[in-house]
């Protein structure tokens, strides 16, 4: 009897051990489906404008959440992930949303180089939203400003004009007279050079108002070589221009999943 209790238990043993790395090696199974899944929807151009999408897999049962543009790319966003390999199911909880105002800038440095943009979009809630993606500027505290005309050129960006103010304040947030509405700060670029982060300006809009980044002449984002002490009219003792980006109305909404492409 004794015996057979002793053969049950290490049978039970064994049995636990063998469900505890099947149930381990499912879970890096599902790792790599949703790895694979996200790779390829990344990849498909016809994806181009996801963003915020939300993967997880669950025993081969791949789960989209997050919002997109349109009916279409739901579809074909399920299209793709079912194609994957690995993939038992696919569970599309992928909301549509309605198309928000969108806006971009390219920045160039002083010598007119490239050094990456910001996607401009108007928050549900008012104001908006700036999403900052540089590279190839000096590490450290850069301010940051809307400047009130769309002219970036080199080298010193003078041709952007001044601040935007359109309510005819001073400059920073910390100045008692401030602010202007296109002041959005200090960004901190890496030792890298690097620098990928979110603004929000609450003044400011892309809607037709006297607030708003799109207008007659356009606007610009200027970056400047020193930090923006939010409070010296008019801009900050920030320094030079470093560079240069005109503001200008997106084609479409969302970003890219740039992290997995
Ligand atoms: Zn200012």
């Amino acid at each position: 009897m004794r015996t057979l209790i002793t053969v049950l238990g290490l049978g039970f043993l064994m049995f636990s051990v063998g469900c505890e790395s099947q149930s381990a090696s499912r879970q890096v199974k599902d790792a790599t489906i949703t790895a694979a899944v996200k790779t390829k929807l990344a990849r498909d151009v016809r994806l181009a404008t996801l963003t915020n999408l939300d993967v997880t897999t669950e025993n081969g049962n791949v789960s989209l959440n997050g919002t997109v543009e349109s009916e279409e790319v739901k579809r074909l966003s399920e299209e793709t992930a079912r194609g994957v390999s690995g993939v038992a199911r696919v569970i599309n909880n992928l909301q549509v949303a309605p198309k928000a105002d969108t806006a971009k800038a390219h920045f160039i440095d002083s010598a007119g180089h490239a050094v990456g943009t910001a996607l401009i979009t108007e928050q549900s809630g008012g104001g908006v939203r700036f999403h900052l993606t540089l590279d190839k500027l000096p590490s450290g505290f850069h301010g940051i400003h809307v400047h009130e005309k769309g002219d970036c050129t080199k080298p010193d960006f003078k041709s952007a004009g001044k601040h935007f103010n359109p309510e005819g304040k001073q400059h920073g947030a910390e100045n008692p007279k401030g602010f202007h509405a296109g002041d959005l700060g200090n960004i901190e670029v890496g030792s890298d050079g690097t620098v990928d982060v979110e603004l929000t300006a609450p003044q400011l809009t892309l809607k037709a108002t006297d607030h708003s980044l799109i207008r007659p002449g356009g606007t610009a984002i200027i970056i400047h070589a020193g930090r923006d002490d939010q409070k010296s009219d008019p801009s900050g003792n920030s320094g030079n221009p470093i560079a240069c980006g005109v503001i200008e109305k997106a084609a479409f909404t969302y970003s890219a999943i740039h992290t997995t492409r």
